[in-house]
């Protein structure tokens, strides 16, 4: 039962879609460039429990970096450390996929090990102007392994 699951699970990567299975950017949990590390944002980044923060610049599309809660390790809320002076000393890669992008494609991108979680831009074809894109939500490596196993991943 279980293996015929898995296995179905794993001929859908060819041609499920990133679109299907991602978190829409409304659902992130998100911080914004200006914050600063103090006792209320840690708290609230301890509470919300993700291992990676999206960090945006104005307009929660405008992905500029992200955090990893392990990068507050060393950080003491009494300094109230600019967010800004954490993201510089890590400098995490960003990695892009499309909401079209197959599964299968994107499993092997994760693979290189550059990230483990991806940022999903969508592409807008106009009429009169140049297509240009958006990034319209987060997608993980457990959100495709998931797919594979066909069944959900409750978190620790
Ligand atoms: P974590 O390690 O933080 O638990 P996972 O990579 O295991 O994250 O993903 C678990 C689920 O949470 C996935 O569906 C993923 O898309 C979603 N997710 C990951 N990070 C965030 C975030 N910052 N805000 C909202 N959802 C997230």
């Amino acid at each position: 039962e279980d293996e015929v699951n898995i296995i179905s699970g794993a001929l859908c990567l060819k041609t499920k879609t990133v679109g299907e299975i991602m978190t829409r950017l409304e659902d992130v949990f998100m911080l914004p460039i200006a914050a600063t590390l103090d006792f209320n944002t840690v708290s609230e980044i301890s509470k919300k429990g993700y291992s990676r923060i999206p960090v945006f610049d104005g307009e929660r599309k405008n992905v500029c970096a992200l955090l990893h809660a392990k990068d507050l390790a060393f950080i003491d809320p009494d300094d109230n450390t600019p967010l800004r002076t954490v993201i510089e000393f890590y400098k995490h890669q960003l990695i892009h996929t499309y909401e079209d992008e197959t599964l299968n494609n994107l499993l092997n991108h994760f693979r290189l090990g550059k990230s483990h979680m991806a940022f999903v831009r969508k592409i807008y074809a106009t009429e009169d102007e140049d297509p240009y894109y958006e990034i319209t939500g987060v997608v993980t490596l457990e959100d495709v392994i998931e797919e594979i196993l066909q069944m959900e991943i409750v978190d620790e």
